[in-house]
């Protein structure tokens, strides 16, 4: 018999419980006993879910209060010494301190946090020295794992490999790979499969992710030696070894080489594995099949997933088969049924975490029992899918004809960059060292409840309008008493910078309650990128033209950029993902165009994704940059020389992609710097950037008020390296999250900065 399995399911609950749980825990509103019985409840939602799915093995250790990283690095007794205080005093407290930072009694900052691989999840990086020590830590894994018990025989614990857990850290005091600690560690988890066994456990899921990457020998000799050692202590237990978002590719041999007694394939991002996989299965190891996208909200194609599944039986026999979706469920919204309002054509081609489970059990049914015993949930998965494959709304005929007809000369502007220069300084009159800022200004409580009213309907949309002006022209005053040279809106319209645009773009439908954890308490609403992308107004011109007529200073039109659109959504599966993004950029292209025809002089196009949508393998990175490249510049250049085009980003190593970053040829780039004092800049320097480039000189992520003398200095460094006519000055981000007070405050020493920088010159 084929098994139904799961690799993970969200933690935040299906309404963000664990999220309201959390905010007021931090707020001191609940105690840690209200917590911990609250987050218990959620856990026991997910596992009753899945048992009542018909799933046979439920992951357990898959929830985390914050991150599952920092779980292990605490379970295997990594804690960094700074945390081992005394002064904090319970579990929890170290455990948030070491998540977030803490500033009550002692002073902390928090560890780390990074992407986890190329998702928009974000973990905490352990971190390791080189006299580290280590010890088991796992009472409450192993009690969860109880508990868990009580919902289903098979509750599968979710174990972190070694080697994957001492890469995705740090070592802090050495150049040595985290691996030299390797030896050190595994004696805890031998320790921890004799509690597993004790516990009564038979399956674990032994995650190794680091599978899926370009493998050094001794990061592949790592992954042999780990195993072998352990194999001795594994006593009833069977491991399943996971990776994920990508092929094995060459790591196929090595996964099966392993003592374990399967190994799990994600067949959504490659299917094409399967076949070399199937030689290599020993006659003592099971398969586990990723046939429903874990990170998407595509409805599976149930069929296709079963030609996959038999043609696997048919070589090693369905019995020894798990099913299982491609990852974790992590990255999926909850429950689609809670959507009451995406249209019913494009719901029914949608699956949210709850409905994967149930494909995954269909699918395991349809192997088990053939494919006759579920043939009416077959028939209704193929009509939904016909229609999505038929829709003009995903293959309008207008917009393919447009894209395909996108000629070279669109992706590029008039003037090289110095005769673009020479128009732009001409029309926009420019001090050295021009100050600006990222977009966005506080999103006050006002501003949220004035969405939240207009959207429920009790405020009118002319009403809304009206407030939203009132904000924006309250702004635009505070901006030129600051004596800021160019100015923004304030953005106080947006909810979220993509979100917006796919309110409003014909291809998307945004979710009511599509909520998916970033990291910690935090989740994001990606919305769904169904269809051909058209853009059927302007989006962003009635307020940009408003904020400019408002005062002389120029104001910069502010665009969200044609990459992190596509990386920011849930994104259509049935075509390349190139097609998608040039279609969006076609869309940014007009907005940008109309922008320029309304008398704006300034367009900034963000990008922040652009990075986190690098493939994982090398071998796939170089096509990603190129149509990644092609897709800005056509949204870019289809203005005249003297507007000028700006760009950001910000929260990324961006020296490994600096010649597309160049190859982008925006005029400005506005980057995150601040928070390594200017180093981010050496790359730059180094490449011999060769546009205007404007460094964050203050974090905006912290509450914190700069002082002038701190951003002189750091510009300063900058002025030695840039020459001061390509140098800007503003701050690393958007000044949303923040409040007006530490805003106005911040902004004024940075004005001050640069004004006292300018005088030296
Ligand atoms: N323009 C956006 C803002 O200011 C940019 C946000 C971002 O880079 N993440 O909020
Ligand atoms: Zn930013």
């Amino acid at each position: 018999m084929a098994i139904a399995t799961n690799l993970g399911f969200p933690r935040m609950g299906a309404n963000r419980e664990l999220k309201w749980l959390l905010e007021k825990y931090w707020q001191r509103k609940i105690g840690a006993e209200a917590l911990l019985t609250g987050s218990a409840e959620v856990r026991e939602a997910n596992w009753r879910w899945q048992a009542e799915a018909g799933i046979t093995q439920i992951p357990v250790g898959d929830f985390s209060l914050y991150d599952h990283v920092l779980d292990w690095a605490i379970r295997v007794g990594a804690v960094p010494a700074a945390y081992q205080t005394g002064q904090l005093i319970s579990h929890l407290d170290r455990y948030f301190a070491m998540a977030r930072g803490t500033q009550q009694g002692v002073d902390l900052p928090a560890m780390e946090m990074t992407k986890w691989f190329n998702t928009n999840y974000h973990y905490i990086v352990p971190e390791w020295s080189t006299d580290q020590t280590f010890h088991l830590d796992a009472d409450t894994f192993i009690s969860d794992i109880m508990s868990a018990q009580q919902f289903s025989d098979g509750a599968r614990p979710v174990v972190l490999g070694p080697v994957s857990l001492l890469l995705l850290g740090k070592l802090k005091d050495s150049d040595a790979s985290p691996l030299v600690l390797l030896d050190r560690l595994l004696p805890v988890y031998e320790q921890l499969l004799q509690k597993l066994n004790e516990a009564g456990c038979t399956w674990v899921q032994w995650d190794e992710p680091v599978l899926a990457l370009d493998l050094d020998e001794s990061t592949q000799q790592a992954l042999r030696h780990s195993l072998n050692t352990l194999s001795g202590s594994l006593g009833n237990l069977k491991l399943v070894l996971t990776s994920y978002f990508e092929s094995l590719r060459e790591n196929l041999p090595l996964a099966f080489e392993l003592p374990v007694a399967a190994v799990h394939l994600d067949l959504v991002c490659a299917p094409e594995q399967l076949a070399d996989a199937l030689p290599l299965v020993r006659d003592d190891q099971f398969l586990s099949l990723g046939l429903v996208d874990g990170r998407n909200v595509w409805r599976t194609d149930l069929a296709q997933a079963l030609r996959l599944a038999e043609t696997a039986a048919a070589a090693i026999g369905s019995e020894r088969l798990l099913v299982a979706p491609s990852c974790s469920l992590l990255h999926s919204p909850v429950d689609l049924t809670a959507e009451t309002e995406i249209d019913e054509e494009v719901k029914s081609w949608l699956a949210f975490a709850r409905q994967k489970l149930d494909e995954i059990a269909t699918i395991t049914t349809a192997l088990n029992d053939g494919r006759t015993a579920v043939a009416e949930t077959l028939r209704q998965n193929a009509a939904a899918l016909e229609t999505r494959r038929t829709s003009i709304r995903t293959h309008n005929p207008a917009v393919r004809d447009r894209v395909a007809a996108i000629s070279p000369d669109k992706l590029r502007r008039a003037g090289d960059y110095t005769q673009r220069q020479v128009a732009q300084r001409d029309r926009l009159k420019l001090p050295l060292l021009p100050t600006t800022t990222i977009g966005s200004f506080p999103q006050t409580s006002a501003v949220r409840q004035a969405r939240a009213a207009f959207r429920q309907g009790d405020l009118l949309a002319e009403e809304y309008r009206h407030f939203l002006e009132s904000e924006t022209e309250t702004c635009i005053r505070r901006q030129e008493a600051l004596g800021i040279d160019v100015l923004v809106h304030g953005e106080f319209e947006r909810n979220d910078m993509v979100e917006y645009f796919g309110e409003q773009l014909e291809g998307f439908v945004v979710s009511k309650n599509g909520w998916v954890q970033s990291y910690g308490s935090r989740c994001v609403k990606p919305p769904i990128l169904f269809g051909d992308v058209r853009r059927l107004a302007a989006m962003t011109v009635p307020m940009a033209q408003y904020a400019q007529s408002l005062t002389d200073r120029p104001v910069k039109g502010m665009l969200t950029g044609p990459v992190t659109i596509l990386c920011w959504s849930f994104v259509r599966d049935d075509q390349p993902r190139r097609e998608t993004c040039l279609q969006i950029a076609l869309a940014i292209r007009e907005e940008s165009i109309d922008l320029e025809q309304a008398g704006i002089g300034v367009i900034q196009i963000d990008e922040p994704a652009l990075r986190e949508g690098l493939p994982l393998r090398a071998d796939d990175q170089a096509a990603y940059l190129a149509w990644a490249v092609d897709a800005f510049r056509l949204a870019s250049s289809g203005v005249g020389d003297a507007t000028q085009i700006h760009t950001h980003m910000c929260y990324c190593e961006f020296n490994e992609i600096l010649p597309s970053i160049a190859a982008l040829d925006a005029d400005v780039i506005s980057i995150e710097t601040s928070r390594s004092q200017m180093e981010l800049l050496d790359g730059f320097v180094a490449f011999r950037y060769p546009n205007e480039i404007g460094p964050g000189v203050y974090d905006i992520h912290s509450p914190r008020v700069p002082s002038t003398s701190e951003m002189v200095g750091l510009l300063k460094k900058a002025v030695d390296v840039i020459p001061p006519e390509r140098l800007w000055v503003n701050p690393d981000c958007g000044l949303k999250t923040r409040g007006w007070v530490e805003v106005e405050a911040a902004l004024e020493a940075m004005v001050e900065a640069a004004q006292e920088v300018r005088s030296l010159l």
